[in-house]
């Protein structure tokens, strides 16, 4: 799960992150009134959407008068934001973020991931502060510096000296960037984060460290622990199917293709994207319906795939283990008559009961259900059917 920037910020306040001061605004009247809290005469007028590149976007924008902010406020809120992370629909704008200005005088980036390499989190450190990351680690990988922490020693200083000399800090600044990447390290461990990320940390005239950008993403599985962040949830930035899905315990992911898949098991999902692939198709969406494929979930499965207009057929590939072929097999026949299926559905049931699967499927007769013998011939049939040649 990820969270807005302000919520990030507010996050990082009560660890003693340095953060400017800001209000989140839901209008142009609550954006002035921050901007008058505040006090000053710069302000940053950001928009706050759960993706990157807002800046070169057009999404944050600088105000040197209050007129200006309530400008600037009018014109972002409700607009759609197309950045490089958003993708070409892009994202609707429904609150900002007016912050001090900040007299920037050096940026960095310092983030921080969960590396499934050395199985520990790892802290990284850039002089190439508002570039996109990965654009430096693919062309200048040797200006990242990256740390791995043990987490049953924490953060020590050796780990910030590290960073802080390959930054090329001066002497002076080393112990305020030490104690700045400590505070970051106790967010991320005891938030349950898996990624924070701050692009640009920023160096000021007087020669302070600031966070004046922040990303947060948690790890789902430990969110439980963490209502105070549950309740940071912004679903108007999920996908509505996916968030449909979960309801259901099922893990859906829409894709671009016209092969709907059902499937039980992550790694079956993912095989049967692939074989999709290989066999000239595109698979339209990622579907885990879990291990009790009951009738419920096997309907709620074919509504959530037939939701995406470009499904042309639909793969059910599900392999028979705890759950028997012919609960699953009886579990289509009901959906069918739950949710009105108009595409070709290729079935493939393996494994126990396989076989009534089969006689229970064949008898019922529904002529857009066509059966398949194995993965490859199955995978065949879908894509042959979405181009619409079975
Ligand atoms: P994004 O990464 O989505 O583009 P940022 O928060 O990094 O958004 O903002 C983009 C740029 O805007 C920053 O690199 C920085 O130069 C400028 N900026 C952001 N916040 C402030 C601020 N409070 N004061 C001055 N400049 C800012
Ligand atoms: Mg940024």
């Amino acid at each position: 799960m990820n969270i807005h920037e302000y919520q990030a910020k507010e996050i990082f306040r009560s660890y003693g992150v340095p953060v400017p001061r800001g209000y989140v605004a839901f209008t142009p009247d609550e954006a002035v009134k921050a901007a008058e809290e505040l006090g000053g005469n710069l302000w940053v007028v950001k928009a706050q959407i759960h993706a990157g590149g807002r800046g070169k976007a057009g999404g944050v924008k600088l105000a040197r008068s209050l007129d200006e902010v309530r400008e600037i406020a009018l014109q972002l809120l409700g607009m759609t934001l197309v950045t490089h992370q958003t993708g070409p629909e892009g994202k609707k704008v429904e609150k900002v973020y007016v912050e001090e200005g900040a007299d920037i005088q050096k940026e960095y980036y310092l983030g921080m991931v969960l590396d499934r390499a050395s199985e520990m989190p790892v802290m990284m450190a850039s002089t190439e502060g508002g570039m996109e990351i990965e654009e430096v680690a693919a062309k200048t990988p040797e200006k990242i510096i990256k740390v791995a922490i043990d987490p049953a020693i924490g953060f020590q200083g050796f780990h910030g000296r590290k960073l802080a000399f390959g930054l090329g800090l001066p002497k002076e600044e080393i112990g305020t960037f030490i104690k700045f990447a400590k505070a970051l390290y106790d967010v991320y461990m005891d938030k349950d984060a898996n990624m924070i990320e701050i692009n640009p940390l920023i160096k000021t005239g007087s020669g302070e460290f600031i966070a004046l950008d922040a990303k947060m993403g948690f790890d789902d599985n430990a969110l439980y622990r963490h209502p105070d962040i549950q309740e940071m949830r912004d679903l108007s930035e999920e996908d509505p199917v996916e968030v449909e899905a979960a309801k259901y315990g099922l893990s859906y992911v829409n894709l671009d293709g016209n092969v709907g898949c059902m499937v039980n098991g992550a790694g079956l999902a993912m095989a049967t994207m692939d074989i999709i692939k290989h066999e000239g198709g595109e698979p339209a969406n990622f579907l885990d319906v879990g291990g009790g494929a009951s009738p419920e979930t096997v309907a709620k499965g074919f509504e959530l795939i037939l939701q995406d207009k470009n499904v042309k057929s639909i793969f059910v590939n599900i392999f028979g283990g705890i759950v028997r072929c012919d609960r699953v097999a009886n579990g289509i026949l009901e959906a069918t008559k739950i949710t009105e299926v108009n595409v070709p559905v290729v079935v493939r049931l393996d494994g126990t009961n396989a076989d009534i699967a089969a006689d229970i499927l064949k008898n019922a007769g529904i002529k857009n259900i066509i059966s398949a013998t194995d993965l490859e011939d199955g995978a065949k049939k879908a894509v042959a059917a979405a181009k619409g040649e079975l």
